[in-house]
């Protein structure tokens, strides 16, 4: 599918699905099954009968991950050649999209603590697609007879505020009063792109060095969430590595590759899905899910192939214009929950990807 895809359109957006296993609530408490993943066939079904009304339908996805995949199947069926695309100067972004609690930051992050390297260098099984990706860069880079530089930047946006995750504590001291984190505003670069303000821009030259930071903003995020709310199920978080490369030409001339991965954890999609018919609210949810609903604008008229592609819209998306379109790969993993509880969300967010593709 996605070959002719792209073949017909020119787009390079990939849309996978994940679905994650039963919790051990769900478990416990029986919790029915509606969705069943069919990896082969690259198809996802959703069924219930209650009270005489049946749900039945069956979606399709470029890529499928069922419940018993491992970090590791997914990393190396649909991000691999992601990385290698970053590796030969190209930008790229991955993100992680679905109703809180199916998995958007185990998948891309992993269980943190335990996603450090061992004394080998090796990753352990949970290890997401953050550190994976990071390890895939270094070992490629470090095999290579060639000057390299990397530099990762970690943010988060709440409310069409940026905040820097890797800023050092006593300028972005996460408390309980939201005003007291550093803002950071967002500047035009004069090329077409956009520039984050103030923003800390670490140069790293090893892939331990990366999960330090990679700890850091994201116990940050942590901390941040059980202050402020859940202030991160409604909150994006970007974690952006950009590589420089310079290579010697046959002829002697100095060739700088530049590409950079962006991989992002999205607010939890309920906050669209709910948003929209609540009057009240409306105004603070719309501020909130600005990002979000324009990425999917943004996506739609790329695949469409509109002549208005509106990055202008969000933060998120200016943030991201350089690498979303042209001459760039996007991969949009849709992550679900297989239980009954959670099927309103589960059909928004196989509807939402399912128009991405
Ligand atoms: P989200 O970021 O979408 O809110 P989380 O990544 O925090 O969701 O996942 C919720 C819980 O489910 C976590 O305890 C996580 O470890 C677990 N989980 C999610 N996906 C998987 C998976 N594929 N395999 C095993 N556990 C998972
Ligand atoms: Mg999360």
């Amino acid at each position: 599918m996605s070959g002719r895809h792209e073949k017909e359109k020119g787009v390079n957006v990939q849309v996978l699905l994940r679905c994650r296993p039963f919790s051990d609530d769900e478990l416990r408490n029986n919790a029915p099954q509606v969705v069943t993943c069919n990896e082969y066939q690259r198809e996802v079904a959703v069924s219930q009968s209650i009270a005489g009304k049946h749900i039945d339908r069956v979606f399709t996805f470029d890529k499928v991950f069922g419940p018993s995949a491992q970090q590791r199947d997914l990393y190396d069926q649909a991000v691999i050649p992601i990385v290698n695309e970053v590796l030969e100067g190209f930008n790229c972004t991955i993100f992680a999209y679905g109703q809180t609690g199916t998995g958007k930051t185990y998948t891309m992050e992993g269980e943190c603590k335990r996603a450090k390297s061992g004394p080998n260098g090796e990753l352990p099984p949970e290890a997401g697609v953050i550190p994976r990706a990071v390890k895939q860069i270094f070992d490629t880079l470090e095999s290579q007879n060639a000057e390299y530089s990397v530099k990762v930047t970690f943010i988060e946006l709440y409310n069409e505020e940026i905040t820097d995750l890797l800023a050092p504590e006593e300028l972005s001291r996460v408390a309980c009063d939201d005003k007291q984190k550093k803002q950071l505003p967002l500047m035009e670069d004069g090329k077409g792109g956009v520039l984050v303000r103030g923003i800390e821009e670490e140069i790293v030259t090893s892939a331990t060095e990366i999960f330090t930071l990679l700890e850091r903003g994201s116990s940050k995020r942590r901390t941040a969430e059980t202050l402020l709310n859940k202030q991160s199920s409604r909150s994006h978080s970007l974690f952006s590595i950009t590589i420089h490369i310079k290579e010697a030409t046959p002829e002697g001339e100095e060739l700088i590759k530049c590409g950079k991965l962006n991989l992002v954890d999205l607010a939890g999609s309920e906050n669209i899905s709910r948003s929209g018919a609540r009057e009240g609210r409306a105004r603070e949810a719309g501020e909130i899910n600005k990002s979000l609903l324009t990425l999917g604008r943004v996506i739609n008229a790329l695949v469409e192939h509109l002549g208005h592609i509106p990055y202008r819209d969000s933060k998120l998306t200016r943030l991201l214009r350089d690498s979303l379109g042209g001459r760039t790969k996007t991969c949009i993993i849709a992550t679900v929950s297989p239980a009954v509880h959670c099927l309103e969300e589960t059909l928004s967010t196989l509807d939402y990807a399912h128009r991405a593709k």
